[in-house]
């Protein structure tokens, strides 16, 4: 929290790092939260390649037993670090375990040979990605002292007291992106008070789950100064609030030119015979957003539909008149692994790993 702290700190954020460079390795846990580490370097890196592997105690968070606790942090991709700045960094970490598999939590590697598999097809994802503040004391941010706030209706992209909180946290967060080069294309407050989203994307391929993963980073992080909560939970309150989720967009290359639509319905129908298969990969807790209300759709059935966001997967309007462009899955919960979402995604509407590619991999893993 803001203090006297602050001015005492900022004497020694201005000392010289004598060329030495900070680097936040951040991983995901068992629980589908950031933690974090930080090492020394002694020069800035050009690319993840040039960081050292490390590693940290598995036991205490979930992801390894006591017994043979050492995990192994892999860097996948570097970001300026918006807090400590400079040539100080973060490092994006894949989890992989002591006999050279990857971490049980690690759905990074499976996501990035499907991607890498289906790159020529150019598949760009969009991010929505809706959370909820919540005080020290665990109370929505700001609402009424032992009271509710006025029914939902004035709150979505809001403006003026009473309808937003927290400006301040979303403005630092966005600005903290900005500065990492996270591709955050915006904001927006929500329809409950204190519920908030932003969207990572368009991004093609692993990075869409890589930058959704600094972001929710990089929001915590930002939060943790104001004394705020982020809550990723899908249905944080119950009554008549709005769930939380994380609508995905997607297109591949086809989809984008003249004549796309007929890829996005073969999409559809493709998505729709895997309802149940993606709705396991969609976020726990799902079950009790996914109502039928509240700009949901129910989980029983697949739907789609043009501009509807009663319907489990919703095609723009724009799209439709132009004839070409994107189509949004609206079932995703603002807590899903994004790997698992973007990686099914493919799996699904781009077909699974080819054989040929598995035996390349092996053949080049084994090789060397
Ligand atoms: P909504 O109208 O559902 O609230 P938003 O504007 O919040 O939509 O989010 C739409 C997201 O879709 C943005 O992240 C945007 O970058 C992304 N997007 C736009 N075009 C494409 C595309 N062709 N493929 C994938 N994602 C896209
Ligand atoms: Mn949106
Ligand atoms: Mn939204
Ligand atoms: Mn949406």
């Amino acid at each position: 929290m803001v203090s006297e702290h602050t001015a005492i700190l900022a004497k020694y954020l201005e000392l010289p790092q004598k060329g030495k460079v900070m680097a936040e390795y951040v991983w995901i846990d068992a629980d589908g939260e950031c933690r974090s580490k930080c090492k020394t370097l002694d020069k800035k890196p050009s690319s993840a390649e040039d960081l050292p592997e490390w590693n940290f105690d598995g036991s205490s968070t979930g992801q390894a037993p006591g017994h043979d606790s050492d995990v192994y942090l892999r860097p996948v991709a570097i970001y300026p670090d918006p807090f400590r700045k400079g040539d100080n960094i973060i490092v994006l970490s894949e989890c992989w375990n002591n006999d050279g598999t990857p971490n049980k939590f690690n759905h990074r590697h499976e996501c990035a040979k499907l991607m890498k598999a289906h790159a020529d097809e150019k598949v760009w994802f969009g991010i929505e990605q809706e959370y909820t503040l919540f005080d020290e004391f665990g109370k929505p941010y700001a609402w009424p002292k032992g009271g509710f706030p006025a029914p939902q209706g004035p709150y979505y992209c809001g403006v003026g007291a009473g309808k937003v909180n927290a400006r301040d946290v979303i403005e630092a967060h966005y600005r903290a992106c900005l500065y990492a080069g996270v591709n955050i294309s915006g904001i927006n407050a929500e329809v409950m008070p204190s519920q908030w989203e932003f969207q990572v994307g368009p991004c093609e391929g692993i990075k869409m789950a890589d930058e959704l993963w600094i972001a929710r980073y990089l929001l915590q992080r930002a939060a943790e100064e104001f004394g705020v909560k982020i809550s990723f939970h899908p249905k944080p309150l119950t009554g008549d609030w709005n769930g939380a989720g994380c609508h995905t967009n997607v297109s591949t290359e086809a989809m984008r030119v003249a004549g796309g639509m007929k890829h996005i319905e073969a999409a559809l129908s493709k998505l729709a015979k895997r309802h149940k298969e993606h709705l396991l990969l969609y976020g726990s807790d799902n079950d009790q957003r996914l109502t039928g209300r509240h700009e949901t759709a129910s989980m029983e059935a697949f739907s789609s539909g043009v501009a509807n966001r009663g319907a489990s997967v919703r095609i723009p309007r724009s799209v439709a008149k132009e004839g070409y462009g994107y189509f949004e899955d609206r079932r995703p919960a603002s807590n899903i692994d994004p790997y698992l979402v973007t990686g099914i995604m493919v799996e699904t509407i781009c077909g699974p790993i080819p054989d040929a590619d598995m035996s390349k991999e092996f053949a080049r893993e084994t090789s060397d």
